[in-house]
């Protein structure tokens, strides 16, 4: 008879399992609390506008490749991507921004221009990020389920053993003096959730995923990769249920039997959770719990965010698809975030125009916006603070691309830490999982399976590998290969 799984949420890890459980022979339920499919990479369409509610940059494009190859499919035989060029704009104040090219010869050109002599030293520093890339994403992440330290000793990893006792921060810095170079050298580690000083030199693979592979888009952002997974799921017999809350997790002595769904008792063989791991925990039993209140506390979480969903009734200028804005202090804010956590004094931010690219995404005419403030989480969320960081960063925009675009809104919402606890049971409303500092990486996470409850297993951003849409996905696959029926 087939195993019965049931999965809790619709994220990307949970879709990813859901596929490969299927493909393994298993009878697959997956249940989402919310209407929409896809966790944190929902989308919603208002007046014409349509917006991708957390997920932006589609980058290790190799990694979805690879979940589509397992399934004998490829990403075309889903959805379009286009390579950016420019990938993505970074202002330092009016008039003054870097465009990073489609290349890393053409990012050397510009490199160059800033500082003279870098791009010698881009170049050797991304040849030694593609290095660590291969080690790291191509050969260990889908061998490390994170049960032992010995998943991450390999003949590769002893030799380069010094990345991981120096952090980005130390090894950019070495490397690079213009302070305009070195933010955006530091800048593809904030996916990983942690501040560039804590997080081991070894994630400079990150820097190889931005110049060396480049930032795509799909036609209909990153909702044609939910779209595309649920449709392998379903081809292989599994069942997506919306609207359907967990609320509790069924236990028999210490073996998981099911959950309880709107109420209603679903009996199953597994029950796989690719919710907050805090929140699945909360719905078992408390002497079956594996991790306390405590140490979830002296955790170091992801950022939380305030987002803006905006529509603009006409088309914008001087911006690009992606745009950060990095013309305040990069380390006032990390401060504000990690170490001493406040509403930031001088927020960096974040912005995107997706009609820029699929101009579908938005009425004829017209420009669709999406605004990302990165905060510490569990802050005090109130409108009148929505409210005041919208003028701040409106106010910023305007300035420094020199246009009026605020008297142009005709649609807004915010989204922010209440919504992120309300929206999806999450802990302390993170935007993005548990960072993947050094003392959080691997077998230092939260386990993939329970070490308690038999038959439970936990997959996503707050377990193994860590944040993000790519390690998500990998997530997804790890977490069955724990399972007793591999
Ligand atoms: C604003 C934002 C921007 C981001 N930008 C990027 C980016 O540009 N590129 C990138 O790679 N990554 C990005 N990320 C990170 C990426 O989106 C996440 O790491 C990834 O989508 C997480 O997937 P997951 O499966 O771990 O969890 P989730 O997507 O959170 O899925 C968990 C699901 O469980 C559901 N759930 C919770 N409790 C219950 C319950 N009791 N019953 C039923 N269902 C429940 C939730 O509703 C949710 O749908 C971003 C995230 C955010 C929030």
């Amino acid at each position: 008879m087939k195993r019965k799984v049931v999965i809790i949420g619709s994220g990307f890890s949970s879709l990813s399992a859901a596929c490969y459980l299927a493909k393994m022979g298993c009878k697959v339920d997956v249940f989402e609390k919310n209407e929409a499919f896809g966790g944190r990479a929902r989308q919603f369409k208002e007046d014409g506008f349509t917006f991708d509610m957390g997920p932006s940059w589609y980058w290790m494009p190799d990694v979805f490749e690879k979940f589509f190859k397992d399934f004998d499919k490829k990403p075309e035989d889903f959805y379009l991507l286009k390579k950016l060029n420019p990938a993505y704009h970074v202002y330092f104040g009016k008039n003054d921004f870097i465009a990073i090219p489609d290349s890393l010869d053409k990012i050397c050109e510009v490199f160059e221009n800033e500082e003279p002599g870098s791009s010698k030293q881009l170049k050797k520093f991304i040849s030694k990020a593609k290095d660590n890339y291969k080690i790291a994403v191509t050969d260990m992440l889908y061998k490390m389920p994170g049960l032992s330290p010995l998943e991450l000793i390999s003949l590769d990893t002893i030799k380069r053993v010094g990345y991981f006792f120096t952090n980005i921060k130390r090894e950019v810095h070495k490397n690079f003096k213009n302070p305009k170079l070195r933010s955006i050298l530091e800048f593809p580690v904030l996916f990983l959730g942690a501040e560039s000083s804590n997080t081991p030199a070894f994630y400079n693979f990150m820097n190889y995923a931005d110049f060396g592979l480049g930032t795509w888009q799909p036609t209909n952002g990153f909702h044609d990769v939910v779209n595309a997974m649920i449709s392998i799921g379903k081809s292989l017999g599994v069942n997506y249920h919306n609207n359907s809350t967990i609320n509790k997790i069924l236990t028999d002595k210490n073996i998981a039997t099911g959950i309880q769904v709107n109420g209603n008792v679903i009996n199953s063989d597994i029950v796989l959770s690719g919710a907050d791991y805090n929140h699945t925990e909360k719905l078992l039993p408390k002497d079956l719990r594996q991790y306390s209140d405590k140490y979830w506390s002296n955790k170091v979480l992801a950022p939380s965010s305030l987002l803006f969903y905006l529509g603009f009734d006409k088309k914008i200028n001087n911006l690009a698809h992606h745009n950060l804005f990095f013309d305040t202090s990069f380390d006032l804010h990390a401060k504000e975030i990690y170490k001493d956590p406040q509403w930031p004094s001088e927020p960096l931010f974040y912005a995107n125009f997706t009609s820029m690219t699929n101009e579908h995404t938005a009425p004829k005419g017209c420009e669709n916006g999406f605004i990302l403030i990165p905060l510490a989480p569990g802050l005090e969320d109130t409108e009148e603070l929505r409210e005041k960081y919208f003028n701040i960063v409106l106010d910023r925009i305007e300035s420094i691309t020199e246009q009026k675009i605020k008297k142009n809104i005709i649609y807004k919402k915010s989204f922010c830490v209440s919504d992120f606890i309300d929206e999806y049971n999450s802990y302390k409303g993170n935007a993005y999982g548990l960072a993947n500092t050094l003392l959080q990486t691997s077998f230092l996470r939260p386990k993939l399976k329970s070490k308690l409850v038999e038959n439970m297993y936990f997959t996503g951003q707050l377990s193994v590998p860590g944040p993000g849409v790519p390690p998500a996905i990998v997530s997804g696959r790890i977490s069955f290969r724990t399972y007793p029926l591999d």
